[in-house]
């Protein structure tokens, strides 16, 4: 028996990355799974790795979360598809960091649409269902960037934004049975953080040390460790929490 036996959960961005080992998560823990990317190849792909349970499906959806009529075809497909929903986790994200003086109208506007209008976009398709079957579960995906971070106001903007989203629709969605919450992570390693250290001209592994030294646990964090919290927060188990952040980054929001 798995947490999430008869349960289809939608993950946003899940082609790779934290999305991807939190697809895997719920899989692995029974559910139906659609996994949503931009590029829907790549999101097929990333669904035919996954072992799903007996009775359950993986599906790979191509949608822009950014782009309302893509969010609502892509919500219609996986109900159609997979029978319903029941978890949906917005996880996509891009970062387009510089500093204010540099940053552009574009690079904010980029940012700005796929974290927290992507995040709007999704919950708005997916409440219609969540509160006819007085049923769901909502995780948004922050990061310890929105307690600000230098080259970052776009992004710590739209994560702070997406704390503030998710307080709103857990005072909002809570009469009707969902539950909505963030997990906001620290230094995660994937494709995200390996592009930041080529950026910095950093060898991605000497980045990668450099952020667990750094940090009160001493490691850098995987998508296993965000990919827990999310499936606690989308369980039962769960089911008195809501409109919560919580910061899955070995303590290092904590300062030192
Ligand atoms: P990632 O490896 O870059 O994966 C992000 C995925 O989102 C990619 O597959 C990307 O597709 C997809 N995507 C981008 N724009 C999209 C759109 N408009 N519609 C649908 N999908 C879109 O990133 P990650 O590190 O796993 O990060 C996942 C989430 O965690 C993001 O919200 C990120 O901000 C957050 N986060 C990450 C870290 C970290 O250290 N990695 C820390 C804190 C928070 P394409 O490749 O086609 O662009």
């Amino acid at each position: 028996m798995g947490r999430f036996d008869g349960r289809v959960a939608v993950i946003t961005g899940a082609a790779r990355g934290i999305g991807f080992g939190t697809a895997t998560r719920f899989a692995e823990e029974g559910a139906s799974v659609a996994i949503v990317d931009l590029d829907g190849g790549a999101a097929s792909e990333a669904a035919a790795k996954l072992s799903v349970a007996d009775g359950a499906k993986a599906i790979g959806v191509g949608a822009d979360v950014s782009d309302a009529a893509s969010v609502d075809a892509a919500i219609e497909r996986v109900v159609s598809e997979l029978g319903g929903i029941h978890i949906l986790v917005n996880n996509a994200g891009i970062t387009r960091d510089n500093l204010l003086f540099k940053m552009t109208e574009d690079d904010w506007d980029l940012v700005m649409g796929v974290h927290l209008k992507g995040a709007f976009l999704m919950s708005k398709a997916a409440q219609k269902h969540f509160v006819e079957q007085k049923y769901g579960k909502i995780v948004n995906i922050s990061s310890i960037s929105a307690l600000g971070n230098r080259g970052q106001a776009n992004y710590s903007a739209a994560k702070m934004g997406v704390q503030g989203l998710t307080r709103t629709l857990g005072i909002e969605l809570g009469p009707f049975g969902i539950n909505t919450n963030a997990v906001a992570p620290g230094f995660i390693a994937t494709e995200m953080t390996d592009a930041t250290a080529a950026r910095l001209k950093l060898d991605v592994d000497e980045f990668r040390r450099l952020n667990a030294e750094a940090n009160p646990v001493r490691r850098v964090g995987f998508p296993e460790d965000i990919a827990a919290a999310v499936c606690f927060l989308a369980s039962d188990e769960a089911s008195y929490i809501t409109g919560q952040t919580l910061y899955v980054d070995g303590g290092i929001s904590l300062g030192t």
